[in-house]
């Protein structure tokens, strides 16, 4: 059985047809790690039209998906009672996908990881019949602060995000461990003597460094100069210092909960001073 089963509801079905085809998410499907199910919500209505919007109560703007097609297809998949699902232990998730939703970040992935089944609503237009919301689903989510016609792309980064952290989805598993934003990563401090430093500049909630590769030089652009002489204490150095600069620059809000040591904080101020912040 697969480790984790995804049942996304759309009434575009084949939208999902080549996001999910690709890299991480292919080889673990192919591997049966992952599972993933399409349900068109078409198929679970009754009328000739096959409607699933319609207007909404009280006037204004567009049309609203009707609750009906997404709490058949929700039974006949079998999904655990509500109250089930929202305990922590839970095997079971049922997400709507809203802009109104909580923000998906890298440990809201890391939590949903636990869940074996993993259900994903996807909204049209207006949105979806609030009941969907209030008895349904066990969480709103929204994967950034703008407005998508449709769930369907926040869904396939959900599966994404989701998929490269079952275990044996990415070819070296230490890699999900430091890259940006995973806060449980080892931190600057933590170096076995004598050993590369692929483990040693991990994020700890900080973005990631910055990475290169051959060639050395490209059209007049060399690679920094610490990285080809390999001293391996000088490239940690130089890579927590560049994710902690990157951090500073672009998202300063994550500095706040970032795992820093005193090693980072003298790095930190150095650059601070360097930008004349300090
Ligand atoms: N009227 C709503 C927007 C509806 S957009 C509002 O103002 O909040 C239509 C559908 O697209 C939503 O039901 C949802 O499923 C999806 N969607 C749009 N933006 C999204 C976001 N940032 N995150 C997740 N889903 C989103």
């Amino acid at each position: 059985m697969a480790q984790m089963k995804f049942e996304i509801l759309t009434i575009f079905p084949d939208f999902f047809r080549g996001p999910l085809d690709y890299g991480i998410v292919r080889r673990a499907r192919e591997a049966g790690l992952i599972e993933i199910g399409i349900h068109d919500l078409r198929t679970f209505t009754h009328d000739r039209h096959r409607t699933v919007d319609d207007r909404p109560f009280g006037g204004g703007e567009g049309m609203v998906l009707k609750p009906e097609p997404i709490f058949e297809c929700l039974e006949s998949l079998n999904i655990g009672q509500r109250q089930e699902r929202i305990r922590e232990d839970a095997h079971e998730s049922v997400v709507l996908l809203s802009p109104q939703g909580e923000l998906f970040t890298q440990s809201v992935a890391q939590e949903l990881t636990s869940r074996q089944r993993v259900v994903l609503i996807c909204g049209r237009y207006e949105g979806v019949d609030e009941r969907v919301s209030e008895y349904l689903a066990d969480r709103e989510i929204s994967i950034g602060d703008f407005v998508l016609s449709g769930g369907e792309l926040g869904a396939a980064i959900i599966l994404d995000a989701l998929a490269r952290l079952v275990p044996g989805a990415l070819g070296n598993a230490a890699s999900s461990q430091q890259e940006s934003f995973t806060a449980n990563a080892i931190g600057s401090g933590a170096r076995v003597a004598g050993e590369p430093p692929s483990s040693t500049c991990g994020s700890a909630g900080l973005l990631d460094y910055p990475h290169y590769t051959r060639p050395a030089e490209f059209r007049g652009m060399p690679v920094p100069e610490v990285l080809v002489n390999g001293n391996h204490d000088e490239i940690r150095k130089w890579r927590r210092r560049c994710a902690l600069r990157k951090t500073l620059h672009n998202r300063p809000d994550l500095l706040r909960g970032a795992e820093l040591n005193k090693e980072d904080r003298k790095l930190l101020s150095e650059i601070e001073k360097e930008q004349g912040k300090a």
